[in-house]
């Protein structure tokens, strides 16, 4: 049976806890922690996101453009979305069994665009709640996404690597770079 928000040594997962899957999107999630200053340089948010078919090849791998692209869903996740998409030539990615690993927890909007894509599992590194500490971002209200995301066959890995996935945010921040986001009253 599914289990639902386990926890093994920090790691959240919708599923039963595997360690070759999490062994390998550490990996590759702290490359991506470390190559995000180098787009940041470039004016890029700080976040990544790749996304790997079944058999650990990169399909694709995007920053998020929001002020390059004056876009605000421009997103690293709907970047790395929509060139797998052009890519295979498809709306429905779900043939291609893709897995997507992003720096940190999809907001909201990413969540749906994940949804939608008809990608089988995601992998990240830094919590919402860490990333609004951090940043002041307003990830979203996500209630009970994991479950959610399983009833879907969708499996779920979360907090991979953290701390260093904070860092980069942190520094993102003391460097004063743009934080972008709508102006509330
Ligand atoms: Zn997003």
């Amino acid at each position: 049976m599914t289990q639902i928000m386990t926890e093994y040594k920090g790691i959240i997962t919708n599923e039963e806890f595997d360690a070759d899957k999490v062994n390998f999107a550490r990996k590759i999630i702290l490359g991506l922690q470390n190559e995000v200053s180098e787009y940041v340089k470039n004016g890029s948010g700080p976040f990544l996101a790749a996304i790997y078919d079944e058999n650990g090849n990169l399909v694709s791998k995007c920053e998020n453009t929001v002020v390059n692209d004056n876009c605000s869903h421009c997103h690293a996740e709907i970047n790395a979305i929509n060139k797998a998409e052009e890519k295979f030539g498809t709306y429905d990615l779900s043939q291609y069994n893709l897995n997507i690993y992003v720096t940190s927890e999809p907001c909201m909007m990413c969540l749906g665009a994940i949804l939608w894509s008809g990608i089988k599992a995601v992998y990240f590194g830094v919590k919402s709640e860490d990333v609004e500490e951090i940043t002041g971002y307003d990830e979203g209200f996500k209630p009970n996404w994991f479950e959610e995301f399983a009833k879907r066959g969708i499996s779920v890995y979360g907090n991979i690597e953290p701390e260093h996935g904070k860092k980069a945010l942190k520094k993102y921040v003391h460097d004063g770079n743009i934080l972008y986001k709508p102006l509330r009253k």
